[in-house]
């Protein structure tokens, strides 16, 4: 194993969600290299921190009541008012501005592949996890009929789910994933002896406008794209020219359903 594989299997090893042979591979990769070992420590040693009680706290009393809707009969003069709260509400609502200000800046200042590598790292990470066995799909299924209503109520979106069967690309399933720490609908289709996952999630406005951009990153081919205000991104093993064509249908496959 090299030290690029290890880093895209270092958290499924240590969630120990890697099949023996592979968790065998990495132990054994951990063990002669440093860099990978290094990681490997931080990474637990950021898992345990992040999991210690004392980071979780209770909201002070004064912020519940503050977000208590109060009865229009009680007399105002009852509900005692911290004196300096204007001063913090304004502070807060200063930061909380600045926040959201900063947000949507952060990203357009970011360059286009700093922020898409990060994503296509995060791909391909899931992609790779989603191959080992019992991780694939929740919902196995050829019929998007089935797998477009599993979906309902686990995810604050409808992914689009579309029929490619005919165009050799058959549906397998489904399952719940996600990239960069957001819920996304992964769904899975298979050319011959390859699979293709399919990452869906709702685009911010910030997003608008991307045009399809092609990674390659480990042997695995990355493409991404918005449609209606839905960001997607197909990864597969499978070469690189049935992957576009693959999209292309699904792309096409997901403009016809969408029409209104
Ligand atoms: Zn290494």
């Amino acid at each position: 194993m090299i030290c690029a594989d290890a880093r895209l299997l270092l958290h499924a090893y240590i969630d120990d969600e890697l099949d023996v042979a592979q968790s065998a591979a990495m132990a054994s990769h951990v063990r002669d290299c440093t860099a990978c070992a290094t990681r490997v420590r931080e990474h637990e040693r950021l898992r345990h921190v992040l999991a210690q009680p004392e980071l979780y706290r209770h909201a002070p009393a004064a912020l519940r009541e503050h977000w208590t809707p109060r009865h229009e009969s009680v007399p105002p003069a009852t509900i005692p008012r911290p004196r300096r709260a204007p001063i913090a509400w304004a502070a807060a609502a200063g930061f909380a501005g600045a926040l959201l200000l900063a947000t949507p800046l952060y990203y357009a200042t970011q360059p286009l592949n700093a922020a898409g590598d990060a994503l296509v790292d995060d791909a391909v990470s899931s992609h790779l996890r989603a191959l080992q066995p019992q991780h694939l799909m929740d919902v196995v299924s050829t019929d998007q009929h089935t797998v477009k209503p599993w979906f309902d109520g686990k995810l604050d979106f409808s992914p689009r789910v579309v029929d490619l069967a005919g165009a050799g690309f058959p549906l397998v399933g489904g399952r719940l994933d996600a990239l960069e720490g957001r819920s996304v609908a992964a769904l899975v289709y298979r050319r011959q002896r390859h699979i293709i996952s399919v990452y869906e999630w709702p685009a911010t406005t910030a997003d608008a406008n991307a045009a399809q951009r092609e990674s390659r990153q480990h042997g695995y081919t990355v493409l991404r794209w918005i449609d209606d205000g839905m960001h997607y991104v197909a990864v597969s093993d499978v070469d690189p020219a049935a992957l576009r064509t693959f999209v292309q249908d699904l792309r096409r496959g997901s403009g016809s359903s969408d029409a209104r």
